[in-house]
């Protein structure tokens, strides 16, 4: 039978919740504060320009979520590598780390011993010690990535250029003090389960249009500008109150950011783990060249403050020179900084980087940032990460912040949005594989 179900949230995660809930027959209303749909994936126009609050990548490993742009009729909208190839940017020299078509683990031997000479000797065995690791394991949460590598000999030229190239933008936080639990796990499912699972994939277009309209054409009730205030469970169903109706539902889904969960959850629920998590932020640094000044789709920066920059410009819809996006993870230091102070760094930065950028004319530059971009992924977090089936029956949560084994990434959050629909007993079960 047809339930009524309310997802506050119109992020990735409300959203494949309410998809998989719409797909199974119940009634479904999207509650979203913001006047758009897609949550922390936003674009906004400034100018001639489409800008994506932050650049995107996923993984050919994050199946949930090329199967949820299949369902959304808009794979076609995404690039994916055939094969991974990252540009990375050193002293002045572009070298490429590839995969090739041998065998996982092999794959990577060759690409690695280029990449980074003798130190691959080194890297690969702590990659394959990763691999083995159990980042479910309570002993391996409270360790930091930093603190294991350290131990596994890695020297600093590894950790600059090999683990954070692989784990900063991932895990939104310097090797230093990121979960180890979250490493292992992006080295294992991106780099030695399935060949191909690094292979770099990120939007065509922008992501406002990839996720947001997407979601808004298959949904038909999705009410934005509805901001919730507050969430009762009654003998039968749940009240939930925005600041002009009361709704009543017999489910709720709660999709929000955990600071706001743990503010709506009815007050049954004890709520200390979801304040403790914390958020880590990303700053993103655009800049619109007069012309073209990098040659390839993105290219990593390990050994500069830019970290990653990527080409922007067909998926903006730029009609003139070259629009990148410089994408900086970890961002504390840069968050309280001015905009006009953070340019007056990264332009000559990318200068230096981009040789072609010092002679070519700059028609626009600014800064967007997200403080709470991710949560805090630190060593000791899983612990904190809450189940989607809450101890109300009815109600469950999801969020890229949820137990979902995954880093803060879209692939979690989309995952996070399957299993909160399956576990709220209204939905036929439609939990994905972990
Ligand atoms: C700059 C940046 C770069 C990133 N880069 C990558 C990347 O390269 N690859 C990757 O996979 N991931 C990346 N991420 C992470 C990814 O965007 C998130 O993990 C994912 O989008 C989170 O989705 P969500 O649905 O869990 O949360 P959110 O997107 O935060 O959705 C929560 C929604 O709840 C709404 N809401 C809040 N309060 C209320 C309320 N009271 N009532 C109603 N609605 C409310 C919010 O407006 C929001 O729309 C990045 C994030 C940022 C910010």
């Amino acid at each position: 039978m047809a339930a009524r179900v309310i997802v506050v949230g119109g992020g990735l995660a409300g959203l494949t919740a309410a998809l998989d809930l719409h797909d199974a027959g119940h009634e479904v209303t999207v509650l979203e504060a913001r006047p758009r749909l897609g949550g922390l994936t936003a674009s906004f126009r400034r100018g001639e320009l489409e800008v994506d609050t932050g650049q995107h990548v996923f993984l050919r490993c994050c199946t949930a979520y090329l199967a949820l742009l299949e369902r959304l009729g808009v794979r076609g909208d995404v690039v994916l590598q055939d094969r991974l190839d990252i540009p990375v940017w050193r002293e002045g020299r572009v070298t490429h780390l590839r995969r090739d078509q041998a065998p996982v683990p092999l794959h990577l031997a060759r690409g690695l011993l280029r990449y980074l000479g003798t130190g691959a000797l080194r890297a690969a065995p702590a990659a394959l010690a990763l691999g083995r690791l159990d980042d479910r394991s309570p002993a391996v949460d409270v360790e930091t990535f930093g603190g294991w590598l350290a131990r596994h000999g890695q020297s600093d030229r590894a950790v600059e250029q090999l683990w954070s190239l692989l784990t900063v933008a991932t895990i939104n936080r310097p090797v230093a003090d990121a979960s180890l639990a979250l490493a292992a796990k992006v080295v294992r499912t991106g780099l030695l389960e399935t060949p191909g699972g690094a292979d770099l994939g990120w939007s065509g277009v922008p992501l406002g249009r990839l996720h947001g309209e997407a979601f808004a054409r298959v949904l038909p009730d999705v009410r934005t500008g509805t901001k919730v205030s507050g969430i009762a469970a009654l003998a039968a169903g749940f009240e939930v109150r925005t600041a002009t109706a009361t709704l009543e539902a017999d489910a709720v889904v709660l999709a929000v950011p955990p600071s706001v969960a743990a503010e709506l959850v009815p007050s049954a629920l004890d709520v200390t783990a979801l304040t403790q998590l914390g958020s880590s932020p990303i700053v993103n640094v655009h800049v619109h060249y007069d012309r073209q000044v990098l040659d390839q789709p993105f290219l990593a920066t390990p050994a500069s403050p830019l970290q990653w920059v990527f080409d922007r410009t067909v998926p903006s819809g730029a009609t003139s020179g070259q629009y990148l996006a410089a994408s900086l993870s970890a961002a504390d230091d840069w968050l309280p900084r001015k905009a006009a102070d953070i340019l007056e760094q990264l332009l000559p930065e990318l200068a230096r980087v981009l040789p072609a950028a010092a002679g070519a004319t700059v028609l626009d530059a600014f800064v967007t940032r997200e403080p709470h971009a991710t949560f805090r992924q630190v060593a000791g977090s899983a612990a904190l990460r809450p189940p989607a089936r809450t101890a109300i029956p009815g109600l469950a949560l999801a969020g890229a912040w949820t137990d979902t084994g995954w880093p803060a990434t879209m692939e979690g959050a989309v995952r996070s949005g399957h299993t909160a629909a399956a576990v709220l007993d209204v939905a036929p079960s439609l939990a994905v594989a972990s």
